[in-house]
């Protein structure tokens, strides 16, 4: 018997409409002979009004358990409006938090990791021929505190559950009909594909593609679990995630996908002393205030001084710039400038091991379209840089253009 583990996100259960639509797709899962866990979001729009209210009672900050306590509301409404609807198509049905499953994660609230989940209760459900719904993105740790995985955290739920499951297959059922070349929303001539390795997938998803929660992917390589993304409201087979197969790399493009993030700020110091444990004093610090750092540069030092710049999460910006303005004198450093409307734009392909000169097409291709690179890094199946955030639907266009990705 076929053990399918089924994620629906926020779009897909957007409406009572649509979480009735879900429940006719899975009386069909059932008709058809399948065992089906299915893993909801909260729907569309519900964690970020919980997020706003939050913000509402404490301005500026909120307590991390008690968020917790609050975002785990949304899926649980989803999860039983399911259950409702499957039982009145005449389906057994039953719902679980993740503290009742007992997904146990640890305690790091508002991105906690899952360790373990208890699969015995959802296979005696499975057992009496019941579908069984599960609130994605929560858990509960070892003190029974409710803790959520992080924005997206459904996904990764799901292809835990279906690790453990040991699940024929994972799907997750999402507002577009697969994975595509580029998020579609901005270039409307990305092309679906039919299948992205793991490697390429994991890529995509860190460099800003927000079609897969990042731990989801990494969870599914690591635990080889048969991973596809597809659509709520229309057939077809999706994208299906794999191993790099060689068949597969015979025929490999060089770049199979073009990713971005917004979330980007960059900082300069400027004139910081050329000597051993500058980088470390400036970006020290910085790491004990839990800011993660992702691109950085240091150009060629004259007369013993060179300019340090590093990029940051939009977000953890004001703090970063904050910290630098304070310790300047500190770090020998005669200026500390920063910018916050940069966006990281990059090209993504197992097909770069074994071509050369991309990097080149992809500079020809940003230069033609009049857009001023600011920092560039490179490792063996990416290439990303950083261009003005006015810039970022040009690039990317201009990117996808030059290595051919559109739709034919
Ligand atoms: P869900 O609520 O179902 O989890 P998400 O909004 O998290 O859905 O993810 C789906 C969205 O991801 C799409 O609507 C699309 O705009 C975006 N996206 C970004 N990059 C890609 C890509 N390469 N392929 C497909 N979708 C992408
Ligand atoms: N509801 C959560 C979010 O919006 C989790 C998810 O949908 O995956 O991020
Ligand atoms: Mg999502």
């Amino acid at each position: 018997m076929t053990l399918l583990v089924k994620k629906f996100g926020g779009t897909s259960v957007g409406t009572t409409e649509r979480i009735k639509a879900v429940a006719d797709k899975l009386r069909q899962g059932h008709a058809a002979g399948h065992q089906q866990v299915v893993v909801v979001s909260a729907m569309s729009g519900e964690t970020n009004r919980l997020l706003a209210m939050a913000d509402e009672m404490m301005p500026g900050g909120t307590d991390p358990r008690e968020l917790d306590v609050l975002l785990s509301t949304g899926e649980q409404v989803t999860m039983a409006l399911l259950c409702l609807a499957l039982m009145d198509a005449g389906l057994s049905a039953r719902s679980y938090t993740g503290g009742q499953v007992q997904i146990l994660t640890d305690s790091s609230h508002n991105k906690a990791r899952i360790l373990d989940i208890d699969v015995s209760a959802i296979e005696a459900d499975l057992k009496e021929n019941r579908i069984v719904v599960v609130a994605g993105f929560q858990g509960v740790d070892a003190e029974r505190n409710i803790t959520t995985l992080g924005r997206g955290g459904s996904d990764t739920s799901a292809v835990a559950l279906a690790a453990v499951l040991k699940a024929d297959e994972c799907q997750i059922y999402t507002d577009v009909d697969g994975v595509y070349t580029t998020d579609p929303r901005v270039e409307p001539r990305a092309r679906r594909l039919d299948r992205i390795t793991f490697e390429e997938m994991l890529e995509m998803a860190s460099l800003g593609s927000k079609v897969l929660q990042i731990r989801a992917v990494e969870f599914a390589g690591k635990y080889n679990v048969p991973l596809r993304v597809l659509s709520s409201f229309e057939e077809g087979e999706g994208t299906l995630i794999t191993y790099d197969d060689e068949e597969k790399n015979m025929e490999q493009a060089m770049v199979s996908g073009i990713a971005f993030s917004k979330d980007e700020a960059q900082v300069t110091v400027t004139a910081v002393a050329d000597r051993p444990g500058t980088a470390y004093a400036i970006l020290g610090p910085i790491s004990e205030l839990n800011i993660e750092v992702d691109m950085i540069v240091q150009n060629a030092a004259s007369e013993g001084a060179a300019d340090f710049t590093f990029t940051v999460h939009r977000n953890d910006f004001n703090r970063v710039m904050e910290f630098l303005r304070t310790n300047m004198e500190q770090l020998g450093a005669t200026e500390v400038s920063g910018d916050d409307k940069i966006v990281k734009v990059s090209i993504v392909g197992v097909g770069m091991r074994s071509h050369a000169g991309i990097a080149s097409r992809m500079f020809k291709a940003l230069a033609e379209a009049g857009i001023n690179m600011r920092l560039i890094t490179t490792s063996e199946i990416k290439i990303s840089v950083v261009i003005d955030e006015k810039y970022m639907e040009l690039g990317v266009r201009a990117l996808h253009e030059e290595f051919g990705l559109e739709a034919i």
